[in-house]
């Protein structure tokens, strides 16, 4: 039997326009159609294509979400329709179309992948507040950029290398839901002796725990090999230091001289043997870093990054394919020519030559964007990609004060690349930058959306209706601080005032979903903790360190640890201990 409920819903979905977008009609009638769209009780769900295993997970995640934010029942049935999930495949694979059809909205994707980003956008642009009222989002979309990832830095403790496997995969689903298509992760030798240290088992546990997540996603699972390997290498194989006169290229890890015969040797041989280990949790992507961790700067393999390490990274890429057929290859130059100089024009000359074994470029520094590929071309005529710094900027520890928003700022660096690049990884090291993420893998599904669309998207979806304005007020104030701060500028106390002022205001009127929904937890956080360290002038106050105590449970961190990077992730509470790391 068809409820009130449903026969209402039917009578409004019907109503909507095709290809509109968020509004359905002005005055009473669209008021008369709001309250009457409120599905109070039970949501019914037709579900096509189930033979896909992801489009079950898909209809699992919709039910998930809904029921989360609001007491409406998600059911699957065939009666009654009122919402159809399928699979059309006139459209692009990662495309989506939410129309009315089949008794009641309907969402198509190209692909089951297609129809996960779709329930994205229709979770997104429907509201919850006394019950489900289904998106009035109307229309087709396709994403610009065929790679949108997401690096997560899995190391130090931090919050991915800490998780469960059951946060994996609810927060691969949230970003995934946001647009994301692949995920990268490293293996990470920095900490590790040997293949023999039992370090190497768990990390290879991992990298196979994000694959499997990410595969079960449909997404694709990207991971990195250069020149930089174990702890224990032999000293006579290691790498001459590179020249860093600006200390920002980084110099970490130990990394191997591949012009050396044994380093050669070495290098592939543990090249073979992670391929090896990865073996049938597939990696899609191989990405090849040049610096960092990487490097040599001796007589044979330099200018590195268009000698020692294009000649490394296309016998890595071979090795690659001979172990997964269809892998795609990331070539960054990140970092290149600060100096050496001539590294970008080395890289032109050397792929106008053969440049078959790259399917991308990818390119970024601290601050601007490298004008090389922008100005002259990009190296190849690949697809260039960018690699967002969104997790360390001005914000030392890393995630230490909660969430840290940057709208303005990579809405600036983003327009400066928008009309060239076709995605990117951005570099995370934790949960905090959510919001920055959401901003970022939106550009690359839409480059001229800008980051105050996206965010009120987030908010409503997020944080419930009615708070946009004081959540955007509140992240300019945080962001106007973060970007002083990072200057070495005197912070200002009235914006570090008000956007507490705003975070209580908020919390008050926030439903309970989302007070207990960690994104709120980690910006309210980020609020008071400004106002302890800035306005107060101390991290020591009882309320700053049951701040910080939260946020470290929240992280999964360690109050006493034997890492000696775990600092860098662990707010800065007086009380901590790193036994063999500095505070
Ligand atoms: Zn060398």
């Amino acid at each position: 039997m068809i409820s009130p409920d449903r026969r209402s819903f039917l009578k409004h979905a019907g109503a909507v326009a095709l290809g509109t977008g968020l509004s359905a009609g002005t005055g009473f009638c669209a008021e008369t159609a709001k309250r009457d769209s409120v599905i109070r009780q039970e949501l019914t769900v037709r579900v096509d294509a189930k033979d896909q295993a992801l489009v079950g997970r898909v209809f699992k995640i919709l039910q998930d979400r809904i029921e989360t934010r609001c007491p409406t029942r998600v059911v699957e049935s065939n009666t009654g329709v009122q919402l159809v999930l399928t699979i059309d495949s006139n459209l692009a694979g990662d495309a989506f179309r939410v129309d009315d059809g089949g008794g009641g909205v309907r969402i198509a994707g190209g692909s089951p992948r297609g129809l996960l980003y779709g329930v994205g956008k229709f979770l997104r642009t429907s509201q919850y507040a006394g019950g489900f009222e289904p998106s009035r989002w109307r229309g087709t979309s396709q994403p610009r950029g065929t790679l949108r990832g997401v690096y997560f830095a899995s190391h130090f403790h931090n919050w991915y290398h800490q998780t469960s496997a059951a946060e994996i995969a609810r927060y691969t689903e949230d970003i995934a839901l946001w647009g994301v298509n692949a995920i990268k992760l490293a293996f990470p030798t920095l900490n590790i002796k040997d293949w023999d240290d039992p370090e190497a088992d768990r990390a290879i546990a991992m990298l196979r725990k994000y694959a499997k997540a990410t595969h079960e996603l449909g997404l694709q699972f990207a991971t990195g090999v250069n020149n930089t390997w174990f702890i224990n290498a032999p000293k006579s194989i290691r790498a001459v230091p590179l020249p860093d006169p600006t200390h920002r290229r980084g110099n970490s890890g130990h990394p191997i001289c591949p012009s050396n015969p044994e380093g050669h040797a070495y290098i592939l041989a543990n090249a073979r043997t992670l391929f090896e280990k990865m073996a049938g949790a597939e990696i899609d992507i191989l990405v090849f870093w040049p610096y960092d961790e990487g490097g040599c700067a001796c007589e044979k393999c330099r200018r590195w990054g268009c000698n020692g390490f294009l000649k490394l990274s296309r016998q890595l890429a071979e090795l690659g394919r001979s172990y997964f057929p269809k892998l795609k290859t990331v070539l960054s130059t990140w970092m290149f020519d600060t100096p050496p100089e001539g590294e970008w024009q080395g890289l032109a000359d050397a792929l106008e030559k053969e440049n078959g074994w790259v399917d991308y470029i990818l390119a970024d520094a601290h601050e601007d964007y490298p004008r090389y590929p922008l100005d002259v071309g990009v190296p190849g005529q690949l697809p260039l990609l960018n690699f967002p710094e969104i997790s360390m900027w001005g914000n030392s520890p890393w995630g230490g004060f909660g969430a840290n928003p940057l709208p303005r700022r990579f809405q600036r660096l983003w327009d400066q690349v928008k009309q060239k690049v076709s995605g990117g990884f951005p570099y995370s090291e934790g949960i905090y930058e959510d919001i920055t993420k959401a901003i970022v893998v939106q550009y690359y599904w839409d480059a001229e959306r800008t980051a105050h669309d996206t965010l009120t998207e987030y908010i409503a979806y997020e944080f419930g209706g009615g708070v946009a304005a004081d959540v955007l007020a509140l992240i300019d104030d945080l962001e106007t601080n973060a970007a002083l701060s990072y200057r070495k500028q005197p912070v200002d106390l009235e914006a570090a005032r008000h956007a507490c002022y705003l975070a209580e205001r908020v919390d008050a009127r926030l439903p309970a979903w989302a007070k207990q929904n960690w994104r709120w937890e980690l910006l309210h956080l980020r609020a008071i903790l400004d106002r302890e360290r800035f306005v107060g002038g101390s991290l020591d106050t009882p309320t700053a360190e049951a701040a910080m105590l939260r946020l470290i449970e929240i992280y999964h961190c360690q109050i006493e640890t034997d890492d000696p990077y775990h600092h860098r992730v662990r707010p800065p509470l007086r009380s901590a201990v790193s036994r063999r790391g500095t505070l």
